[in-house]
């Protein structure tokens, strides 16, 4: 198949890192090294591009701060994906007039989807006028050239023209810790579920070059990261542009065979196109966690039509079934949305009902949120707003059942886990995770973090395990 995905060249990224050096300059003459705030809201994509946003800060000789009031650049990345999420950074950013009034040489950026929704950049323009930089996903690469102009000529700046994407290699990545890391292996979806606003915003489905992907994880595993979670809308497409013959399996096998001592998660999966040649590898690859997130969204074939979804429930559980038979100790995870236009109890019955015979480990669980421009949004309602608030608890309650069994099982086991960071509490001072991604607090040294212990698992809640060192 022939490409049409736009490559950024090496040149362009030069030309980026010029600019990097340029603002450095210009900071280096200041007494002190000055602030960035960086923020991100929403899903695991938002992180990875915060970590070459904050990347290019570095190269531009910022520091960073928490502390909106002290920063010189504030930069806001942005999530469309449900209304919630956008009514928190419109109160977030609206409420920044005062950090701006205290500094008024303040740099606010706002990034990331949202900021790809005409009428959303249209609001910033007219009612945020302390924004001083509007960017979409399309032009993150751009993000050194905009803050020079900013730096050097003030005025603002609107960079969100429709995109159908592109890749960028290249980018300085400044990773958050030093023991997980995110590996983008493509970018934007062509799926249009009916209520997503994802693939309006992140363009059509691009992959990274295998060897690109390849070079990012050997480095990690020379620097010594333990986890690689490596991310895409929907991995299962991977490959599919690049015509190269080689799929999302194909490629779990080659990082596989990477040197070093690291467990490979990825992220997400979607059900239409996972299958036995996806489980195969994942029951052969040492390095690969076992565990798979494979939202399902709804359990009646009806809505998951209407949704666009592109499986029936029994292809669904079939492919459930599958799996298993590979991996019988697979940990499972989902999406739900509850309340999609037109779903009535009788047909949400029907997700319990899914709920019930997979048995999820864990369930993110979402209200339907109307989208613009998505053509659910167009599509009438037949429940009432409190309706869907009590299918929605009985969501809740049936998981929490479910999840607290499954964690029960694991009582009294012995699990070697991955140390990953310090613990909230001095009696359970660091956590860990299963293979399969559960959470775990413990007592111990400090110095384990970064290290596998062996745990054995003596209590637990709905969303935690406790244990002790053996
Ligand atoms: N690409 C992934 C997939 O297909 O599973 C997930 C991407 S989306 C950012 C994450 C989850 O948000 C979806 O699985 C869905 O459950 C939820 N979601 C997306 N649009 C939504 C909407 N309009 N209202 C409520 N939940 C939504
Ligand atoms: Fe959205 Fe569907 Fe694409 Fe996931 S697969 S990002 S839910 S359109």
């Amino acid at each position: 198949m022939e490409r049409h995905t736009t490559i950024i060249s090496p040149e362009q990224i030069t030309r980026q890192r010029e600019y990097c050096t340029q603002v450095h300059d210009m900071n280096a003459t200041l007494a002190t090294a000055p602030l960035a705030y960086v923020d991100t809201y929403g899903c695991q994509q938002n992180e990875a591009d915060s970590e070459r946003i904050r990347g290019y800060l570095s190269e531009m000789g910022y520091e960073f701060t928490q502390d909106e009031h002290q920063a010189a650049v504030i930069v806001i990345n942005t999530c469309a994906v449900r209304e919630h999420a956008e009514l928190r950074v419109l109160g977030n950013v609206g409420a920044l007039t005062h950090t701006k009034r205290e500094n008024p040489n303040q740099i606010i950026c706002l990034c990331g989807c949202m900021m790809q929704e005409p009428h959303m950049a249209e609001k910033i323009k007219k009612s945020f006028r302390h924004v001083d930089l509007v960017f979409g996903p399309h032009a993150l690469w751009r993000f050194p050239e905009f803050l020079w102009r900013i730096q050097t000529r003030r005025g603002r700046i609107f960079e969100t023209a429709d995109d159908p994407g592109s890749i960028a290699e290249g980018i300085p990545v400044e990773r958050q810790g030093a023991i997980k890391a995110w590996v983008s292996i493509m970018y934007g979806c062509n799926n249009f579920c009916s209520y997503c606003i994802v693939p309006y915003v992140r363009g059509r489905e691009r992959s990274r070059n295998p060897q690109d992907i390849l070079a990012e994880v050997e480095e990690l595993a020379r620097a010594g990261y333990r986890e690689i979670t490596l991310l895409g809308q929907n991995v299962n497409s991977y490959g599919k542009d690049l015509g190269l013959g080689m799929d999302f399996a194909d490629l779990l096998r080659a990082i596989d065979r990477v040197e070093g001592n690291f467990l490979v998660r990825f992220m997400t999966s979607h059900p239409k196109d996972a299958g036995d040649k996806l489980f195969d590898a994942m029951r052969d690859c040492a390095k690969v966690a076992p565990v798979i997130h494979l939202p399902f969204q709804a359990g009646n074939d009806r809505v998951l039509k209407a949704m666009n979804r592109g499986y029936t429930r029994e292809g669904y559980l079939s492919k459930i079934r599958a799996l298993r038979a590979r991996i019988p100790h697979i940990v499972l995870t989902s999406d739900v949305i509850v309340g999609f236009p037109g779903e009535t109890t009788e047909e949400f019955e029907d997700t319990l009902a899914v709920l019930r015979e997979v048995e999820f480990d864990a369930l993110f669980t979402f209200i339907y949120s109307p989208r613009e421009g998505t053509p659910a949004a167009a599509m009438a309602d037949v429940l009432t707003k409190e309706e869907k608030q009590a299918n929605f608890q009985r969501l809740l309650d049936l998981q929490n059942e479910i999840s607290l069994k499954k964690q029960q099982a694991y009582v009294g086991r012995t699990l070697r886990c991955l140390v990953d960071g310090e613990g909230e509490d001095e009696r359970n001072n660091l956590t860990a995770r299963t293979p399969g991604g559960r959470l775990v607090h413990f007592t111990g040294d400090k110095g384990l973090i970064g290290s596998d212990t062996d745990l054995n698992i003596t209590s637990c809640s709905t969303w935690a395990l406790f244990g002790e060192p053996v």
